[in-house]
């Protein structure tokens, strides 16, 4: 249901992805671990559309992301396919990103209201169990400033999910959470996870997590898929040197 074929992403002369083939099915859990710099967040930006490939494509169900079919010819895709597209993928990041201005409600209903078009009653309907899911009914009026970290993650979450998206993106989501926070934001994440149904690109440096989670890993080094497979293949038999060395680290 994802397919990223020949991707390369270059930001001026820095050529960071150096050409992607990655696939995931519907439901999938695939972890993403690697150096840092090594493009894992770029790949998921891509994933959101918030970047463009340089060369190569990406594609969602069966369709493009950056292009699309007009009179049975492909041409670039305009601001409303690139929408609808976007609709498909969710993505939590390592700042949370939320609307400082916005209550928790607020937060999560905007998108549905903006983006589907969902009446005030139904966007909150499915956002006050959206939060209740994460823990977060009882906070529905309060202000990002005044949540934990991890509540604030949380938040995130429930905002991403809202939107039903086919794929999610955790990007590093715990990696600026103080430790004793880290557990509760992993715990929702697990539970979304059990689920089954969405696809998950988990990118992380929590290599406990992703061996428990994923059902395939993915290990990234100077913008190359140098390694792929199981947990157990990944972690407990380490092919490459590259791997191996990057393990020592977490050891
Ligand atoms: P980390 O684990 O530290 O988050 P990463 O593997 O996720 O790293 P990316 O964030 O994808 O790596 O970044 C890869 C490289 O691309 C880095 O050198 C980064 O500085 C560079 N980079 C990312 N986004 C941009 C941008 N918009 N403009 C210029 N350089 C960028």
């Amino acid at each position: 249901m994802v397919r990223y074929k020949g991707v390369t992403k270059s930001f001026g002369d820095l050529q960071v992805l150096k050409g992607i083939d990655l696939e995931m099915q519907p439901g999938e859990k695939v972890a993403v671990i690697g150096p840092s710099g090594s493009g894992k967040t770029t790949m998921g930006r891509m994933l959101m559309t918030l970047e463009e490939p340089t060369e190569g494509t990406i594609e969602v169900d069966g369709e493009l992301l950056w292009h699309m079919q007009e009179k049975g010819r492909l041409v670039r895709a305009n601001e409303k396919h690139l929408h609808r597209m976007r609709c498909s993928v969710g993505m939590v990041f390592q700042h949370f990103n939320l609307f400082p201005h916005m209550s928790v409600l607020r937060n999560v209903t905007e998108a549905p209201r903006k983006v589907l078009g969902l009446s005030k009653e139904e966007a909150e309907e499915r956002a006050v169990s959206m939060l209740g899911k994460v823990g977060l009914d009882d906070k529905l009026k309060m202000y990002p400033a005044n949540l934990s970290g991890g509540q604030k993650q949380r938040v995130a979450i429930a905002r991403a999910l809202v939107m039903r998206p086919k794929v999610m993106v955790f990007d590093e989501v715990t990696s600026a959470l103080d430790p004793e926070l880290v557990g509760e934001v992993l715990e929702v994440i697990r539970e979304i996870a059990e689920e089954g149904d969405m696809a998950m690109m988990l990118i992380t440096h929590e290599m406990d997590f992703a061996k428990e989670i994923a059902d395939r890993v993915i290990f990234g080094a100077d913008g190359l898929i140098v390694e792929q497979g199981t947990p157990e293949e990944i972690f407990d038999n380490p092919r490459s040197e590259r791997l191996q060395n990057f393990l020592q680290r977490f050891r």
